[in-house]
């Protein structure tokens, strides 16, 4: 209410201004309305895609990956759409906040990072924080393990 008040005083006074409603454990309601639509994380969150359902908060899903890779891999993801973990600090915040529960119940060593970009192996554009608990010798790399990668073994040569 506040915010549409002064959005109509500063019309009345020249100024123009967006008004965008913001709740962290609602969806964005997108200009392009068809991005929640497209996003199969967004049609987990709606119910209309299939997931396993790990645990539910009033803002985020922990969900079982599909093709996970191993037993414990979990991804969580806030109920509202964020193209990644750049896009909206507050809600980075809360799906890292929410993705630390599981991870100290799992009481191991685990990765629990994100990616931004195709090109950094993000593959749903609905930021998703994955948590993979590690052991030793798993044979889990990380996708920039030095050893991976051409160009270091190029440059090794
Ligand atoms: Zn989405």
């Amino acid at each position: 209410m506040v915010a549409e008040a002064i959005g109509a005083w500063l019309a009345e006074n020249g100024a123009t201004a967006g008004i965008e409603h913001r709740h962290i454990g609602r969806p964005l309601i997108h200009r392009d309305p068809t991005v929640s639509e497209r996003c199969v994380f967004c049609q987990i969150v709606a119910g209309t895609a299939p997931a396993t359902v790990l645990r539910e908060w009033d803002d985020a899903l922990a969900i079982r990956p599909r093709g996970g890779v191993n037993a414990g891999h979990t991804l969580v993801i806030p109920r509202r759409h964020v193209d990644n973990a750049i896009v909206d600090p507050a809600v980075t915040a809360t799906a890292m906040a929410r993705a630390a529960e599981p991870g100290a119940e799992l009481d191991c060593h685990l990765d629990l990072i994100t990616s931004v970009g195709a090109l950094a192996i993000q593959t749903v554009m609905h930021l998703h924080i994955p948590l993979v608990p590690r052991e030793a010798g798993d044979g889990l790399p990380l996708p920039w393990t030095p050893q991976q990668t051409t160009k270091t073994a190029g440059a090794a040569r």
